[in-house]
């Protein structure tokens, strides 16, 4: 079912058994397990079927801190959320992205990467994705000639990534919902505060705001903040009639530890000859399936040498005739320390038994882009804004903030992946200048994140330490529920999507037992 909150009389109350605030890849894999079921499920989504520029307005905010992307141009603000431009390449997280780390502060999950992997079957099936396998040994079952480059796994492993057509999900499961009978979408039904009863216990109901001056009510028995990472945060801060400090936020968590990926071109790989065995690991189509190895670390050597989870693609392409004049081949135990410097100039003599490798062949270059997770940061955060949005809604103001151990991490990352590419005589890694340079320089001007919104309303067992629980219920609020990636306590370095799909999946069944 579907109706436009707009046409509906100023002031209705609208009722159900189950309401989920916004429409986009987690509250739509939330909404679709629930199609034909025997419950009344309300889904809210602020936009309509189409972008519309006076909607994507409320996502304007405020930028302090690290320079970021315009927030009213990284999220979409219509029925299928930000799958209107995603790119879907997906990946799980790893075993050790759930672990507590010492070196990372504030990092493990409340289960283990095991707990998740029914989910992420799946969530692999509403992402479109092949099927719900991410080991390169399984894909070398299925075909032989994908052979990775020959690294030590204790050392060096091929990270599998998918692609999802990618799904839309606006236009590939409207149809889905729309038809059922029991979920009820309303489209132009903005919520725009939360109510909670007077002990602050659990939520009474919501308000909806449509762009037009109309204000509705919704009630329901359990509600899904679905509204995305940033926006989750802000409207749980907005909803402070009750809880001075908005609501779930007795602790001061709600808004804090906002995470990116930071994803930067960081060197290039070039291979000991033109074609060596490996490459058609690193891009690959399978039947229906897109998918591609990337070069990682094993969780070994990001214990020994307390590194974040980071990946890197391997991007085919040249180097200019300058580069390819200056290029320097260096063996593994210079590489770390191995700047573009013309071959023979001053102070580029090799360290005892260090011989300069010239290739026999041109080689074959691999541009290098990282995928690193960055270290959870309370000081990292979303609060609000003394602006407010066409609806009265205080806008969000991001403070995004990194460590030295973000960006030594880089440094470590290269040089130990690039000693492995050496010894085991795949090839050379170079790094960019900015990832020679100390921890505490200031980050290059490439500084960017990969549009992956986490944390903010983080899980953990502890209400002092998380905002939602293991099973993704605020800490206090009997009714009320997170999905998206805004519950990530750490990121690893997988973009977001496939997780945040197998985490909303998980999050109906406990629903399940909820509306029982
Ligand atoms: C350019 C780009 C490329 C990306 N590529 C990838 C990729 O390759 N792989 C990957 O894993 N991820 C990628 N992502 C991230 C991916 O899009 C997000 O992880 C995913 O869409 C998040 O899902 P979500 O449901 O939490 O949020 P969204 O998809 O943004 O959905 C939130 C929904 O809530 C609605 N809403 C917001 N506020 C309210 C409110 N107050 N009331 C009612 N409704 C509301 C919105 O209109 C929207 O429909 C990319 C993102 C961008 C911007």
């Amino acid at each position: 079912m579907h109706t436009d909150a707009r046409a509906l009389e100023d002031g209705t109350l609208i009722e159900g058994d189950l309401c989920i605030v916004g429409a986009g890849a987690a509250g739509i894999s939330v909404a679709l397990e629930w199609v034909g079921a025997r419950r009344r499920v309300l889904l809210l989504e602020s936009g309509g079927f189409e972008y519309d520029a006076r909607l994507q307005e409320l996502y304007r905010g405020e930028i302090v801190g690290l320079p970021y992307y315009p927030l009213q141009a990284a999220r979409l603000h219509y029925f299928g959320g930000t799958t209107g431009h995603w790119a879907g390449f997906c990946a799980t997280l790893d075993p050790i992205d759930f672990e507590r780390r010492d070196w990372v502060p504030h990092s493990g999950w409340p289960f283990p990467r095991a707990h998740l992997d029914p989910y992420y079957a799946r969530a692999c099936r509403v992402l479109e994705l092949g099927p719900y396998a991410f080991d390169v040994a399984e894909w070398q079952r299925r075909d032989p000639t994908l052979v990775p480059f020959s690294l030590d796994p204790a050392v060096a492993w091929t990270k599998m990534w998918q692609f999802s057509p990618p799904t839309r999900f606006g236009t590939r499961y409207r149809d889905a919902i729309v038809r059922s009978p029991n979920v009820h979408l309303y489209t132009h039904a903005t919520v725009c505060e939360i109510d909670a009863n007077e002990s602050l216990t659990a939520v009474d109901e919501l308000r909806v705001r449509t762009l037009e001056g109309k204000t509705h009510r919704v009630r329901a028995r359990q509600y899904v903040l679905a509204a995305s990472t940033i926006q989750n945060a802000r409207l749980l801060l907005a909803s402070n009639r009750r809880a001075a400090a908005g609501l779930g936020n007795a602790h001061d968590l709600v808004g804090r530890y906002f995470m990116e990926h930071l994803e930067m071109p960081s060197g290039v790989l070039a291979t000991s000859g033109a074609r060596p065995p490996g490459t058609a690991m690193y891009a690959f189509e399978f039947g229906r399936t897109k998918a591609r190895g990337e070069l990682a670390l094993a969780a070994g050597v990001q214990r020994e040498r307390r590194l974040l989870n980071a990946t890197v693609s391997l991007t085919p392409g040249g180097l200019t005739e300058e580069a390819k004049s200056t290029f320097q081949w260096a063996t593994p135990d210079v590489v770390d320390g191995m700047r573009a410097r013309p071959a023979g100039a001053a102070g580029d003599s090799a360290p005892a038994g260090d011989t300069a490798v010239a290739p026999r062949e041109e080689p074959r270059v691999f541009h290098l882009l990282t995928r690193q997770e960055q270290a959870p940061n309370p000081a990292s955060r979303v609060t609000l804004s003394t602006a407010r949005d066409a609806l009265g809604v205080p806008r969000a103001r991001l403070d995004w903030r990194l460590t030295p151990l973000d960006r030594g991490s880089f440094r470590a990352f290269y040089a130990a992946l690039g000693r492995e590419v050496g010894r085991a005589g795949v090839g050379r890694v170079r790094m960019r200048e900015w990832v020679l340079e100390p921890p505490d320089a200031p980050w290059p001007a490439s500084l960017g994140g990969g549009w992956h919104h986490m944390g903010t309303t983080r899980m953990h067992d502890d209400p002092t330490r998380g905002v939602v629980d293991a099973q993704c219920r605020v800490h206090g609020l009997a009714n009320l529920w997170v999905a998206g990636a805004a519950v990530f306590p750490t990121a690893g370095c997988a973009n977001p999507t496939l997780t945040l799909v197998a985490l909303s999946l998980r999050l109906s069944d406990r629903l399940r037992e909820a509306l029982t």
